[in-house]
């Protein structure tokens, strides 16, 4: 299989990144995740802009040419024998001299993967997932933005703390972070949205959460759809007492959540009858047009 890096295409075991690579040193770069439908990227411009913005702040140039990403990532499809796929893009700061610089970086390194999407069963979109609580707490952002950085230590704690729990691994829960104050955060690698009452609420950026591209979509296409939204500080009592409940990514769109684990200790609490509700579904119709789906009408 094959990866493209600084747009050459490369057998995946012979591509390398230096050693004196401050993304591997510091954990300098960013990255994106998104999948194609029809072979094409979804809402590129807007991984693009996150991605660029990020760079900025970190001082690793970037130029962002959509055409042409748009090309290699047809390409790498292509050579990898897919017709779409989850395709992850990484800008690493690139070679430095030891030490923390004091100037910007100058020759960052590019790498595209493209693999299999995962199995989204239609059925997870109808019956949704349950959704442990974990101890793991969101840490908080770096600087005024949460940049999609390498620095995933803080998601794959709460990955390995969600693994310990049996009934969770069983029925394929989601996790939930919350801030240190205990506020409702994110998931392990997707937004949290919940409806009360016909309006809908998520997390506020200063807990700490992503600023999640579905995250932005859903809540413009509440917009369109005449829902409210309430952008704040709420807690696990809120998400206790909601109407629906659902989490946001990339690859895995919205996913209705049916039942909440550990709420508290223990406990099983049922949300929405074990079905996706029906603002849910308006709101991941919506969302699928508008990511560029074309099987949905
Ligand atoms: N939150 C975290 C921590 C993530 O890692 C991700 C995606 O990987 C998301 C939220 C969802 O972001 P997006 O909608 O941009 O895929």
């Amino acid at each position: 299989k094959y990866v493209m890096m600084n747009g050459q295409l490369i057998e995946t075991t012979k591509a390398a990144i230096p050693v004196m690579d401050h993304g591997f040193l510091y954990g300098m770069g960013l990255f994106e995740t998104f999948r194609t439908y029809g072979g094409k990227p979804s809402l590129l411009s807007r991984h693009l802009q996150r991605l660029s913005q990020g760079c900025e702040e970190l001082g690793i140039p970037f130029r962002a040419e959509e055409h042409k990403l748009e090309m290699l990532i047809r390409e790498l499809l292509e050579v990898n024998g897919l017709s779409d796929g989850y395709i992850r893009y990484t800008v690493s700061a690139g070679e430095e001299i030891l030490g923390l610089p004091s100037a910007d970086y100058r020759e960052p390194s590019h790498l595209i993967f493209a693999k299999e999407l995962p199995v989204l069963d239609e059925a997870w979109y109808i019956k949704g997932k349950p959704l442990q609580l974990l101890k793991t707490m969101r840490n908080t952002p770096e600087g005024e933005i949460r940049y999609k950085s390498l620095h995933y230590m803080n998601n794959i704690l709460a990955k390995r703390e969600l693994m310990q729990y049996k009934r969770a691994v069983q029925s394929q829960a989601e996790g939930l972070m919350l801030t240190k104050e205990g506020h409702l955060a994110e998931g392990i690698v997707s937004n949290l949205f919940f409806i009360t009452k016909g309006v809908l609420y998520t997390p506020e950026l200063s807990t700490g959460i992503l600023p999640g591209i579905t995250r932005a979509v859903v809540l413009e296409a509440a917009g369109d759809l005449g829902i409210p939204v309430v952008k704040g500080l709420f807690t696990t009592q809120h998400l206790s007492q909601a109407d629906e409940i659902f989490m946001t990514s990339s690859i895995q769109e919205l996913i209705p959540i049916t039942a909440l684990l550990g709420f508290p200790e223990g406990e099983v609490i049922q949300v929405q009858d074990g079905k996706m509700g029906p603002n849910t579904r308006r709101l991941l119709d919506l969302y699928r047009k508008k990511a560029g789906r074309e099987d949905v009408e």
